[in-house]
């Protein structure tokens, strides 16, 4: 890196400078119940500005991230090409979100063609994977047993997504893409605080299982410490293959074959995935799905993303409440907000799955005449009541899905110089995914994004595993137009399931509460996933929770780490924000 890169990079770092008294709890995964690990991993609270610019803007989760995105658009790249330079960095710098050995969605928004445009990368199940796949000894495994190893394994889509997008929206050449990934990998990067934490509180046993991970995450036995300058020449080997030779590198030949041993040779719950599975991966171009709230066009990804149609589902559910009525955070709105949410999560657990695999269209969840059946639901009046599925199929009965998420991922927003844009979500899932690493990047454990139970009261789940069929995803790419079809904004936080509720809630403090971007991100978060309402810990919503009780909810008061990069335009002007929960950072020109 030349001295001017240097210093743009202490410049980012200066911004992210996080206070060490924020940090969360110390338990180790070895604890029993899920929900006394929740909330994991929160890693700091940083104090982040609001960014703005005329040209261009670029938010991601890391600065190193974020410096390579906006270096290839200074070099005349396209949202799409940025977009690209920072997932292959992110897999430097943030392993334990996501990589190039896991997934994502992506909308780009072509602003000369005034079209948007979504592409498919989510992992598949290999051919031999099948609906039993996580039992053991007759018992479905537990999801933390089921995560490690080779057995939950997808066929990563990150790259092959990225390369379609390219080919129809770049303008740099790909091998272009990966120069400073590259560069990094060989000088090395600075392990950030929020790995180091998560190193620190052994969030993940195979990271001391598996003989790769173990060697690249110590050093001298013990997990890297912040500010450790810990190189990847096995990351740069395989970065400078794909530059030079195409996606192809990865998915046959070496690499692929290596890939195949790693998950089929696994010391713990190996898996089948084969170099055919990698060969035949092919990412999917689907029709956006959009519908209106209020004078707005709100557009999401397709299943078997919940983005599209739960975020909306939230958003329909109170298009007929004047919410200005209520300030944001009164107990008023979240008691809305929740019935809303409650409303969505239930229809998610039963009906978003990899619907174009199975041939249901998606369509009818998120029928208008349908919706309003479902807002009606909601009252100020009644007390909070678990919500039930509704049916919007007729003839189609089933189970609900068992699918446990916690809260990783990573989200990148992008505005390029054209007015092009990206809302990229990308994942390993579990934080450092399936534990089991190649080449100096983690293989993903989606697959336990699939119901482990295939069948509830013997009724079938649709989000039950199935050979290359796609798990559901949380994950929630999100644009915004305003009535004369301009993109107002590009939105999307990493989160396990709570991403859709993170999503939803930054949409309305923009739209209904008028908020910047940067205080709609750092705004206190309230979710209910058809639980419990959860309340942002040390917040002004936390005062909330005994009006709650009252009005029938059933609350916790935690943490709550989304972790969202957004773009908001006004008035010609791009405005960038960043999660001050995790580490990201917004900058533009
Ligand atoms: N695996 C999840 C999904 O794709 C995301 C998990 C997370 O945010 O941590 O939906």
């Amino acid at each position: 890196m030349n001295h001017r890169s240097n210093l743009l990079l202490l410049f980012f770092l200066g911004l992210c400078l996080f206070q060490t008294a924020c940090v969360a709890q110390t338990a180790k995964l070895e604890a029993p119940a899920r929900e006394d690990r929740e909330p994991e991993a929160a890693t700091g609270v940083a104090d982040n500005k609001l960014s703005s610019a005329t040209e261009f803007m670029v938010s991601s989760a890391n600065p190193y991230a974020t410096w390579a995105g906006k270096r290839i658009i200074e070099q005349g790249g396209s949202a799409i090409d940025a977009a690209i330079a920072i997932q292959a960095m992110l897999t430097l710098v943030e392993p334990q979100s996501s990589g190039i050995g896991g997934g994502a969605f992506i909308l780009y928004w072509d602003n000369q063609k005034q079209r948007l445009f979504t592409y498919d990368g989510r992992e598949t199940a290999p051919a031999a994977a099948d609906a039993n796949m996580f039992e053991k000894d007759g018992n479905t495994m537990s999801w933390r047993d089921a995560v490690v190893g080779g057995n939950s394994v997808g066929v990563p889509g990150v790259l092959r997504a990225m390369e379609m997008a390219h080919q129809a929206h770049g303008k740099l050449n790909w091998s272009e893409l990966f120069d400073d990934a590259i560069e990094q990998s060989t000088v090395g990067f600075e392990v950030s605080p929020r790995l180091a934490r998560l190193l620190a509180i052994d969030i993940h046993p195979g990271l001391h299982a598996f003989v790769e991970s173990a060697s690249y995450f110590k050093y001298q036995d013990d997990f890297l410490k912040e500010g450790f300058v810990r190189q990847n020449k096995g990351l740069a080997k395989a970065l400078t293959g794909i530059a030079n030779e195409g996606a192809d590198y990865f998915y046959t030949g070496e690499l692929a074959q290596k890939i195949s041993d790693t998950v089929r040779f696994a010391s713990i719950n190996p898996g089948s995935l084969s170099t055919k599975d990698l060969a035949q991966y092919q990412a999917v171009k689907r029709s956006p799905m959009c519908g209106f709230y209020r004078s707005y066009k709100v557009c999401g990804m397709a299943p078997p993303s919940s983005g599209g149609v739960s975020v909306m589902h939230i958003l329909k559910g109170l298009e007929r409440f004047d919410l200005s009525k209520y300030a944001p955070d009164s107990a008023e709105f979240v008691h809305l907000y929740s019935q809303a949410s409650a409303l969505a999560y239930a229809d998610r657990a039963h009906f978003i799955a990899d619907l174009a695999f199975l041939g249901i269209s998606p369509v009818p969840l998120v029928n208008p005449r349908y919706m309003n059946e479902r807002a009606s639901l909601i009252s100020m009046q009644k007390p909070w009541t678990k919500a039930k599925p509704g049916k919007p199929y007729s003839a189609l009965s089933v189970g609900k899905d068992n699918a446990y998420e916690l809260s990783n991922t990573s989200h990148i927003s992008i505005v390029d110089k054209q007015g092009n844009a990206v809302s990229m979500t990308t994942s390993v899932e579990f934080m450092f995914g399936s534990g089991l690493m190649v080449d100096g990047f983690m293989l993903n454990n989606q697959l336990t994004d699939f119901s482990l139970d295939p069948d509830r009261d013997g009724v079938p789940v649709l989000n039950r595993v199935e050979a290359n069929k796609r798990p559901r995803s949380s994950m929630s790419p999100t644009m915004v137009f305003d009535k004369d079809g301009n993109l107002k904004l590009i939105v999307g936080s990493p989160g396990g399931s709570r991403i859709i509720s993170y999503v939803a809630q930054t949409i309305i403090n923009v739209l209904d509460y008028g908020m910047d971007i940067q205080s709609a991100i750092e705004f206190p978060r309230i979710t209910n996933r058809n639980d419990y309402t959860a309340l942002e810990k040390g917040t002004s919503i936390a005062n909330l929770e005994s009006a709650l009780i009252k009005k029938g909810h059933d609350v916790q008061v935690r943490d709550l780490n989304s972790g969202i990069h957004a773009i908001m335009i006004k008035d010609g002007k791009l405005y960038g924000g960043a999660d001050p929960r995790r580490e990201g950072v917004a900058a533009g020109r």
